[in-house]
């Protein structure tokens, strides 16, 4: 426990045990609520010293141990750690949620505004603006009657969104594809062929059946040469969870996704804003849904004109190559594919030689000592290891000979790891008087181990690569802040829709032909990675970058525009409001689409990033960060390799260290000197246009 609340050095995660940690959690609640009883009484002064410092002290131990918890769950799966989520789930989230409502802890802050060591520290003022928002976000304005509204419509909306993941689970397992004539399987990879003969036998059917489930249904779509197979599993996946759907209408999500939105047009009206997509932004770097309309319409019209020439590409190809008169839904994934392999195909196997794991490292350190002049340092393996397995290596990050901070790197797939790549803070940048606590990383990613008793290491797929530098990114953002206030520190307090703008930077050093010289090592011959096979690699990746980055924009506009344009006011049903919301859905088809899906395509039933995730009015995000992160690294491109360590001390100065301690805009501004410009990403994605 005490190794894991260490303010420096490094964790220590070989002794967690989850037997016994239970009433460690117990005793840092009734701790951190004794904290608040303390804090907001009335003879408590409103300083920063006597409210926000011994709060935050009291939470941050709790979410600390918490968030070890959650870690050792994702990457030491066990029925022990299991238990102990599960038994402490509950009063955990109790406590944060009741701290985010306590009225008085929100007066107290409120008079904060005006205390003396707030008034002198713009840092502590952004902290303190955050915290007084998120209250009245939660409606801490409201009249009690309000409130209690208020309160009913958010448990309403968490009952609303898994009602419309299960509508959506259970409309896709309600259907299959039965396939009895083994000649319409021509195409199809073999993988998925016998998938689909054991998804039969478990049937007790025979033949093959292919389900709505993603690894069973791409492989059709993409592969399949018999047509009418294709249409059967794509008209099924494409209705589902509608009044249309293959079992029947029991599943259809019409009427939940009309009473989703009217909830949240009330929540947000109730609270003053004029809309949801209002709502959302308060906590954005975009003002307002107008910004993020235009922004959407403007990429939209550089992207669209090679979206139509990919779709003429593709349409040629299949008349010529592929003998399809026309295309319909079911054969773009398919004749893309075989497009895609056509022209640029070439070996993952051969390019994964070349990228040996020590070597990528050995890469990456090099890239960020050159932009930020920051070392990072194996640690000596002292005994018992700190870490939670024998796979796990820790660093240490220095800058001009001083440690700042510590890093884990957890990179091996294993049975007891959750899937993907993720960053946690495990601890943030705080000064505590004379004391500094330095930030400690832990990335986990899930690349193929070792193979066994080869002495060889881990070789990376250059996606995997790729996982890498990302992840990587939000570490720096997160170990290279040189905020003093936790509650603003590193990745804390950074707006939404910019938290990935450090992370997709980094990724964009995987694609320089001098970084990877440097980085890549085959391990037969140690060559570097040949000129011709890197021209394909990046001839691939930009394969249909039009259609794709216009599919982007048409979820991204129908998102925003849903939660600003439908009123729906009260005498509406929810049906009717379901029916504004597919009207939107055919508008935005018609102004950006240039590959318009056939009229039963009901893509927003199944939409649950925006109707049951976090991603409300918030699906723009992904190419906000995108046109931020394309923007930064053009201005490396603009000095050139010999001038990296200057303009990366500049990022460093102005975005990377300032953490959620400004605005993003003004770190960003402050970097560029102008405005974001969408114009680099269309350059990167190869959709500028010709002069
Ligand atoms: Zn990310």
């Amino acid at each position: 426990m005490n190794a894991l609340l260490a303010q420096s050095g490094l964790p220590r995660y070989d002794g967690l045990d989850p037997k016994t940690l239970g009433p460690d959690i117990d005793r840092l609640i009734a701790e951190a609520q004794a904290v608040l009883e303390a804090v907001v009484a009335p003879e408590t002064p409103a300083t920063w010293a006597a409210v926000m410092a011994p709060l935050t002290t009291a939470t941050e131990a709790l979410g600390r141990t918490w968030s070890a918890v959650h870690h050792m769950g994702g990457v030491m799966d066990s029925p022990d750690w299991r238990d102990l989520t599960n038994s402490k789930l509950e009063v955990v989230t109790a406590f944060w949620s009741h701290l985010a409502q306590d009225r008085r802890l929100f007066q107290k802050m409120k008079a904060l505004a005006s205390a003396a060591d707030v008034l002198a520290d713009p840092t502590r003022q952004q902290a303190l603006s955050n915290s007084l928002r998120d209250f009245r976000l939660g409606g801490a304005e409201l009249s009690a009657k309000d409130q209690d509204t208020f309160a009913r419509q958010t448990a309403r909306l968490a009952q609303l969104s898994q009602v419309f993941s299960e509508h959506l689970l259970d409309s896709t397992n309600a259907s299959v594809v039965h396939v009895s004539d083994a000649e319409q399987l021509e195409g199809i990879p073999a993988h998925a062929v016998a998938a689909a003969a054991e998804e039969a036998r478990r049937r007790e059917l025979t033949g093959h059946v292919f389900t709505l489930q993603q690894p069973s249904l791409m492989p059709v779509l993409q592969f399949a040469r018999h047509r009418p197979l294709r249409e059967a599993i794509y008209r099924k996946h494409a209705t589902r969870a509608s009044e249309i759907a293959q079992e029947g209408p029991a599943n259809d999500n019409t009427p939940i996704m009309g009473e989703i939105l009217s909830l949240r047009q009330r929540q947000a009206r109730l609270l003053g804003f004029e809309s949801a997509a209002q709502m959302s932004l308060v906590s954005k770097m975009a003002s307002t849904p107008d910004e993020v309309i235009g922004f959407l319409a403007a990429l939209a019209s550089k992207a669209r004109p090679s979206a139509q020439a990919d779709l003429a590409d593709l349409r040629g190809f299949a008349r010529e190559t592929l003998g399809l008169e026309t295309l319909e839904g079911w054969d773009i994934a398919y004749a893309s594919e075989q497009l895609r392999q056509a022209r640029y195909l070439f070996s993952e196997d051969e390019v994964r030689q070349y990228f040996p794991l020590p070597a990528v490292l050995d890469g990456l350190f090099g890239v960020v000592h050159t932009l930020f002049g920051v070392s990072i340092e194996a640690m000596s393996t002292d005994d018992p290891s700190p870490a939670w397995h024998p796979d796990v290596e820790a660093f240490l990050v220095k800058r001009g000979g001083e440690s700042i901070g510590h890093l884990y790197l957890d990179l091996y797939s294993r049975s007891t790891k959750r899937g993907g790549a993720w960053m946690d803070d495990a601890r943030g940048r705080r000064r505590l008087g004379q004391a500094l606590q330095t930030p400690v990383a832990l990335l986990t990613c899930n690349f193929s181990a070792p193979a066994p008793a080869s002495g060889r290491p881990s070789t990376l797929t250059h996606d995997d690569v790729i996982t890498l530098f990302h992840e990587f990114g939000h570490g720096l953002h997160h170990l290279l802040t040189q905020v003093d206030d936790l509650e603003v520190s590193g990745i804390n307090g950074v707006e939404w829709d910019a938290v990935e703008l450090p992370s997709q930077f980094m990724e964009n050093f995987c694609w320089e032909w001098e970084t990877l010289q440097a980085m890549t090592r085959h391990q037969e011959t140690n060559a570097a990675l040949p000129r011709d096979l890197f021209e394909k690699m990046k001839a691939a990746k930009n394969f249909q970058s039009g259609l794709f980055m216009l599919r982007q924009i048409e979820f991204s506009l129908f998102d925003i525009r849903i939660h600003s344009e439908i009123e729906a006011t009260a005498d509406q049903s929810p049906e009717e409001v379901g029916r504004d919301i597919d009207a939107i859905l055919q508008s935005v088809r018609k102004e950006v689409a240039v590959i318009v899906p056939p009229a039963f395509n009901r893509f927003a039933q199944g939409f649950g990033h925006i109707f049951a995730g976090g991603y409300a009015a918030g699906y723009y995000s992904y190419k906000w960060a995108e046109v931020l992160s394309a923007d930064a690294y053009a201005a490396f491109e603009e000095a050139g390799p010999t001038a990296y360590s200057d303009v990366g001390q500049r990022f460093l100065n102005e975005v990377l260290s300032r953490g959620g301690s400004r605005p993003a805009l003004v770190s960003f501004e402050s970097f560029r000197g102008r405005a974001p410009s969408i114009d680099p990403l269309l350059r990167h994605n190869g959709l500028a246009q010709a002069a």
